[in-house]
C-alpha cells in the first residue's frame, strides 16, 4: 500500500481529478490518512484544503453523490444556473469572499431598485427605500426594536454567548415573549415574525432570545442580516455558489469519496476508526463537518460525554422550501417594481428578483418558511406552485399568471440536511449546552457553520469553521 505522504502527493499531482463515487472504485483506494473529514460541504472541504496545505493527508467522506451540502445549483430549461440552496454573500463575509475571488468566480449585485411590496394584516402596501410603509406608531415601534436588539446583541461575547451578563434571563425566553412584552403595534410585530421566518426558517416562538441575539451579533447587526445593500443579500455569484465547493473538491482528487455515509466512529488513545458504507477508514483524528443533528445520528464508541450527546438532540434545523418562478422576462421591472415582497400571509414570506445578470429570462425567488413550510410541505408541488402564482398575480397583476417554469427545493425532505438554512436553539439550550458546541472530544473535532462564532449559519461561517477546525487539528497531528 502507498504511504500516506505518497497518497497525498499523488492526489495533489493529479490536480483536478474527479471524486471517487462508486463502491468498487472506492475499495481500491487508500483507507488511511492523517485526518478523516466527514462531510463535503463548505466546512469539510475548507478544512481538507487547509490541512493539505499544511502537508497533512486527508480523506473526505461524503454521504451524497455530490459536494456542496446546503449549496446547490439547478439549471432552468434554458440552462441558467440558479441557487436552490445558499445564494448570497455580503460585506464582512471575508472568508467565503476570499474563495470566490481566488477561484475567479464572477459576482454581481442583487437587483433592488424600484417599488417594494409589503402584505400585512390583509393589506398590500407599496413603498420605496428601506423603511416599510407603515403607520407612524408602527414605524416608531420598529425603530425602537432595531436599536434595542442591536444594543443587547452588543453585550454578547461571540466565543461564549452563554457567559453574557444577561445570558440566563435571555435564554429563559423566546423571541416571541420579548416581542409580546416590548413591542406595542401588531404591524411591527408582524414584521419581526417575517424576520424570524425568513432569516431562521423558524417562528419567533421557536427561538431562544439569547440565541437570536447571538446570531445577530455574529452577523454584526440586524440590518446586516436582513438588508440587500450593505447586508447579507448584497451579492450573487454567476453560475451559483456550489461552484465554490466544486473548485475546492477539484483540488482534493481521489481523497474525496462520495456516496459514503459515515455510520460510526471508534475513537481512542491511538487513533480513530471511521465506519462508512464503503468500509473502514483509519486516521489520527476526525473532523465531523455535518449539521449537529446529523452528527448525532453517527454512533460513537466510546460514547461521547453527556453534554455533547444531548446537545446534538437539541439543535433542530429550520424549515424552508425555496421556490423559484421563471418568466420570459423580468416584467415587474418594467412596471417599476424591485421584485421584493414581504408577506405575513404567504405562501412566500420573502421574495427577491432572482433574474441572473445578463439573462433575458426573469425569475423571482421566494421562501416558504417556518410554520408556512410545515403547512405547505403537506401539499403537492402543483398546489404550492398555484398558490405562489396567485400570490404574484395579487402583487404584480396578470403578467405574473403565466410562468414558463417552476423550480423548488423542499429542504425538509433532504436526508443529509434535514432542513435549513441552519440549526437553531430553543430556550435553555445555549446556557446549558453551548460550551459543548465546538469543544473537541479527544480525537473527534467539530466543524460546520453552526460552530462558527462569526456569520454563524452562513456560507462564510462554514468556511471559517473549516479553517478553525483545520488549525485545531493540524497542531495535534504529527
Ligand atoms: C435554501 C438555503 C438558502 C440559504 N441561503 C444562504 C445565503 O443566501 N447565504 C449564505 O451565506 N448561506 C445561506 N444558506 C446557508 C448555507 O448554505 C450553509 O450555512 C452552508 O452551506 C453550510 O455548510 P456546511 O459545510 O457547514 O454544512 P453542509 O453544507 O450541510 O455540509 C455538510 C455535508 O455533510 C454531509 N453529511 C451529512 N451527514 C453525513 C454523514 N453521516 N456521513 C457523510 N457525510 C454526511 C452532507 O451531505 C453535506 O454535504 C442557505 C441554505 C439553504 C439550504
Amino acid at each position: 500500500m502507498q504511504s500516506r505522504r505518497q497518497f497525498l502527493g499523488s492526489a495533489a499531482a493529479i490536480g483536478a481529478v474527479s471524486a471517487v463515487g462508486s463502491a468498487e472504485a472506492t475499495a481500491a483506494l487508500p483507507t488511511r490518512a492523517d485526518i478523516i473529514i466527514i462531510g463535503a460541504g463548505l466546512a469539510g472541504l475548507t478544512a481538507a484544503r487547509e490541512l493539505v496545505k499544511k502537508g497533512k493527508s486527508v480523506i473526505v467522506l461524503e454521504a451524497r453523490d455530490r459536494v456542496g451540502g446546503r449549496t446547490l445549483a439547478q439549471a432552468t430549461q434554458s440552462g441558467e444556473m440558479l441557487d436552490v440552496g445558499g445564494q448570497w454573500i455580503g460585506p464582512g463575509q471575508d472568508r467565503v469572499r476570499a474563495l470566490v475571488d481566488e477561484f475567479g468566480l464572477k459576482t454581481y449585485q442583487q437587483p433592488h431598485t424600484g417599488t417594494k411590496l409589503l402584505k400585512i394584516d390583509g393589506r398590500l402596501r407599496s413603498y420605496e427605500g428601506d423603511i416599510p410603509a407603515l403607520p407612524l406608531l408602527a414605524k416608531l415601534d420598529l425603530g425602537h426594536m432595531f436599536s434595542q436588539l442591536n444594543k443587547m446583541a452588543e453585550t454578547i461575547p461571540l466565543d461564549a454567548p452563554y457567559s453574557a451578563k444577561n445570558a440566563q434571563a435571555w435564554d429563559n425566553i423566546t423571541l416571541e415573549s420579548w416581542k409580546q412584552e416590548h413591542m406595542r403595534t401588531p404591524k411591527a410585530r408582524a414584521l419581526l415574525d417575517i424576520v424570524a421566518q425568513s432569516v431562521f426558517g423558524a417562528e419567533a416562538g421557536d427561538l431562544s432570545f439569547l440565541f437570536f441575539l447571538f446570531y445577530l451579533r455574529s452577523a454584526g447587526t440586524l440590518e446586516k442580516l436582513i438588508n440587500i445593500a450593505g447586508g447579507a443579500q448584497e451579492t450573487r455569484i454567476h453560475g451559483g455558489t456550489q461552484q465554490i465547493s466544486d473548485r475546492l473538491s477539484a483540488q482534493l482528487g481521489d481523497a474525496l469519496r462520495l456516496n459514503n455515509p459515515v455510520r460510526a466512529i471508534h475513537h481512542g488513545g491511538d487513533g480513530v476508526k471511521v465506519i462508512a458504507d464503503s468500509g473502514e477508514y483509519n486516521a489520527q483524528r476526525v473532523i465531523v463537518a455535518v449539521p449537529p443533528h446529523l452528527a448525532g445520528k453517527i454512533s460513537y464508541n466510546p460514547l461521547l460525554p453527556g453534554l455533547r450527546t444531548q446537545l446534538m438532540q437539541r439543535l433542530p434545523m429550520g424549515s424552508i422550501i425555496k421556490c423559484i418562478m421563471v418568466y420570459d422576462k423580468p416584467f415587474w421591472r418594467e412596471d417599476g417594481f424591485s421584485g421584493e415582497i414581504a408577506s405575513d400571509e404567504g405562501p412566500l414570506c420573502a421574495v427577491f428578483d432572482d433574474s441572473p445578470e445578463g439573462s433575458h429570462e426573469g425569475s423571482l425567488i421566494g421562501f416558504i418558511a417556518g410554520d408556512g413550510a410545515r403547512r405547505w410541505t403537506e401539499h403537492t408541488r402543483d398546489e404550492r406552485r398555484d398558490a405562489i402564482v396567485k400570490q404574484f398575480v395579487e402583487c404584480y397583476g396578470d403578467k405574473a399568471s403565466k410562468p414558463k417554469e417552476y423550480i423548488e427545493k423542499n429542504w425538509l425532505e433532504e436526508e443529509w440536511s434535514g432542513g435549513c438554512y441552519e440549526a437553531f436553539m430553543a430556550p435553555g439550550v445555549m446556557t446549558a449546552y453551548g460550551k459543548a458546541l465546538r469543544a473537541p472530544v479527544g480525537r473527534v473535532h467539530w466543524a460546520g457553520t453552526e460552530t462558527s462564532d462569526v456569520w454563524c449559519g452562513y456560507m462564510d461561517g462554514a468556511v471559517r469553521s473549516g479553517e478553525r477546525a483545520a488549525a485545531e487539528v493540524a497542531q495535534l497531528v504529527a
